[in-house]
């Protein structure tokens, strides 16, 4: 018999990997063989999954992930269209301006989305890796937005402070993230050996750090900008027996594939919908355990 599912109030949060691919090649980038062969993709068959999990869970989060979720407007919309205003949606990208397509036209499309989208994530590195747009349209967005940047292997240190800097003025929060292949229950939360958080803690001010059993994150402070460091487990499901000896599958995230096909974990489990279904909940875990 497989265990009953558990998860947190409001549901796990549902990524979308959308049908469609980036224009770059970054080196920790673990989607990208997906997007190698795109057959079976399926823009419609994404969209009856949303319709699925929506009816199942109608106020989890939505990510919109790839691949790059802003590369094909029309069909991003298509899919934001599936989604009702009971859920909070979230949209990592690199926000690309391609041939083709104006700063306008992209600004004009979160501007029509504004009261859907909750926060737009945008992939910017230490290193170059990712097709930058301007600078001066982040600033220019008509949503909440934030940077992402992945800390990968030996990253420049010393250009921490030019790099929060940069986003001065934007609006911006910055959120900087460990590799997350490389996370382990054991190294979640052990900060001995952890540069990164010496790093941070060298050139910020620290203010705290909140967490549960699968993520957490470090609170800074710079000239009035708020920035985190994000670390999670590279897996979504935690098996555990509660008080009453019933062993549950607790997902954290469901994800909908290329393909439409919806799994329970990033390492290609696919989702019993039917056990879903009947998803038990508990009180959402993440809580603070250190402020300053
Ligand atoms: S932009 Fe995102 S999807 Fe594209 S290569 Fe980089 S990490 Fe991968």
């Amino acid at each position: 018999m497989p265990n009953p599912y558990k998860t947190r109030e409001g549901g796990a949060t549902v990524t979308v990997f959308v049908p469609y691919d980036c224009r770059n090649n970054c080196p920790f980038c673990i989607n990208k063989p997906e997007y190698a062969d795109m057959r079976g993709f399926s823009l419609k068959k994404i969209c009856k999954s949303i319709e699925r999990m929506d009816k199942i869970t109608p106020r989890c989060d939505f990510v919109f992930t790839g691949g790059e979720p802003m590369a094909n407007l029309d069909s991003l919309q298509v899919m934001l269209d599936k989604i009702p205003n009971t859920h909070r949606v979230f949209i990592n990208t690199t926000l690309p301006v391609y041939p083709g397509e104006t700063e306008e036209d992209v600004l004009g499309f979160l501007e029509r989305n504004k009261d859907k989208i909750t926060c737009i994530n945008i992939s910017r590195h230490m290193q170059k890796y990712v097709e930058e747009s301007p600078d001066e349209m982040i600033g220019r967005l008509p949503i909440p937005r934030r940077i992402n940047c992945v800390l990968y292997k030996k990253y420049p240190s010393e250009k921490l402070p030019a790099f929060v800097e940069r986003w001065k003025g934007t609006g911006a929060s910055v959120q900087f993230r460990y590799d997350y292949t490389d996370t382990t229950p054991e190294t979640l939360y052990r900060e001995e050996d952890d540069h990164i958080l010496h790093d941070l803690k060298k050139y910020f001010t620290y203010k705290g750090l909140d967490g549960c059993r699968m993520r957490n994150g470090y609170h800074f402070e710079h000239d009035g900008m708020e920035i985190t460091y994000h670390k999670t487990l590279p897996y979504s499901t935690i098996v555990e027996t509660d008080e009453n000896g019933v062993t549950y599958d607790i997902l954290y995230d469901i994800i909908i594939k290329q393909n439409g096909d919806i799994h329970s974990d990033w390492t290609g489990v696919p989702l019993d919908v039917k056990r879903y279904r009947k998803v038990v909940f508990e009180p959402n875990d993440q809580k603070w355990l250190e402020r300053c």
